[in-house]
């Protein structure tokens, strides 16, 4: 009976190697402390306003409306009125014609889409750059195919005189970046604009990384979900549309990014068939298939989208609108009371300095949490405000290099960006007050 029931009870390791060393992850620790201590939540990257009411009533009469075939299985690699409408959409912007069947494939979010990307092209002993501070799932995903994740950061310049610093102010060292590149690497991960800085890449820096791109032969997984998020007159530029770059690129976007609508997960991916149909086995043999309601909602979406393209009832011109405002109430408040903001050139993100708030917090000399994260808790618990500490977006070896910025999502309610704000004027009195 003894040996039975040692026996039963397993003693090798369940799980598989390649998990080794990701199982931690920033966001279910900080959505839970978020939750736990009902926060302002700036925290997580979501809006807490609705979605755009066409977007909603397209979701509703797909739901009810007379074709119940909606809500059965559609075709596996994307429901064919959203990959058609999906083609015309980037045919345009990239001007060239895309086959809906070929050049488009839906994902479960732009997160399915990377994890597609890395499954398909990665191989042991691959190297992926990736340019730091970044979305941290990208790193984990490199390592899960087998791959090594060579790094790269932005690094910032000092602001001019008297002015704010701006996410412009963070850039790559062409030299750095170069020396990256070998034999072994066999893709580049791009995400203009940025998360988290809100950085937009300029035509400059695009040239420069789809030069090397070219030299070295290698792919480019450009990640886009905040293409329509740019503010001040600034331009989304799309690496496959420069020299040589079409054929090496996947596009990757977002639907709960580009209206509002993030727990819908509907993403997509764009690019040649040569690289496409790789994305299509590794979809064909994990997920399979998305929810086809949302895709038809996402793809009347769309629809009405391309017949105001350019036009001010936009969504696309509206939101960034809207955002662009609140962003610059977020620039004032965290400037009004020394929290300094680097002020993001787009994305729903702003990262701001929290040196000026070190006495607050004491340092632990010696602890393994970085700074900025143990800065970021104690603010969630005792002053009821939730942000992401910028280390998340840094590798192990370098999460200490910049260890002194929190990240803040702005794409919120008014009413919400007033209660950070209220929580953050009544903290800086009671630190002026003796
Ligand atoms: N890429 C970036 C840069 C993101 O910020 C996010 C969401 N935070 C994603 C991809 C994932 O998008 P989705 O919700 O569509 O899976």
């Amino acid at each position: 009976f003894l040996s039975l029931s040692l026996q039963a009870k397993m003693s090798r390791p369940v799980q598989a190697q390649r998990l080794e060393g990701i199982d931690k992850n920033i966001w279910v620790e900080f959505v839970k402390l978020a939750a736990t201590y009902s926060t302002v939540n700036l925290g997580q990257g979501f809006p807490d306003f609705p979605p755009p009411d066409f977007l909603k009533e397209t979701f509703m009469r797909a739901l009810s409306g007379e074709n119940h075939m909606l809500h059965q299985y559609t075709r596996a690699f994307g429901h064919p009125p959203l990959v058609k409408i999906l083609a015309q959409f980037f045919g345009k912007l990239l001007g060239r014609d895309l086959d809906p069947m070929t050049n488009v494939m839906v994902t479960v979010g732009a997160y399915q889409a990377l994890f597609c990307c890395f499954q398909a092209f990665v191989d042991e002993g691959n190297e992926v750059i990736i340019i730091e501070p970044f979305f941290d799932c990208y790193e984990p995903m490199v390592k899960m195919a087998g791959g090594t994740p060579v790094f790269v950061p932005l690094r910032p310049k000092p602001p001019k005189d008297g002015k704010l610093a701006s996410s412009a102010d963070w850039q790559l060292d062409p030299a750095e970046l170069a020396s990256k590149f070998s034999e072994r690497t066999k893709a580049i991960v791009l995400n203009s604009p940025n998360n988290p800085l809100g950085k937009v890449f300029s035509r400059g820096e695009l040239e420069l990384i789809a030069d090397l791109c070219v030299k070295h032969d290698i792919l480019c997984i450009s990640d886009e979900v905040y293409e329509w998020l740019v503010y001040d007159g600034k331009e989304h530029i799309r690496i496959a549309s420069l020299q040589g770059m079409w054929d090496r690129t996947v596009i990757i976007g977002s639907a709960g990014k580009t209206f509002s609508a993030t727990g819908w997960k509907v993403g997509w991916t764009v690019g040649p068939n040569r690289l496409l149909q790789h994305l299509r086995t590794v979809h064909q043999n994990s997920v399979y298939h998305c929810a086809t309601v949302a895709q038809e909602a996402v793809a009347q979406g769309f629809q009405r989208e391309l017949e105001l393209y350019g036009k001010p009832e936009s969504y696309f011109v509206q939101l960034p609108k809207e955002l662009q405002q609140k962003r610059d109430w977020l620039v004032q408040s965290l400037d009004a009371v020394g929290m300094k903001p680097i002020v993001p050139e787009g994305t729903y993100f702003l990262v701001a300095d929290i040196s000026e708030f070190k006495s607050d917090v004491p340092d632990v000399p010696d602890s393994d949490e970085p700074y900025d994260s143990r800065f970021a808790k104690w603010m969630i618990k005792n002053k009821g405000l939730a942000a992401i500490p910028l280390s998340a977006f840094y590798c192990g070896a370098h999460k200490n290099n910049y260890n002194h910025f929190i990240r803040f999502c702005f794409a919120k309610e008014e009413a919400t960006l007033k209660a950070a704000n209220n929580i953050l004027q009544k903290w800086k009195r009671e630190k002026t007050s003796p």
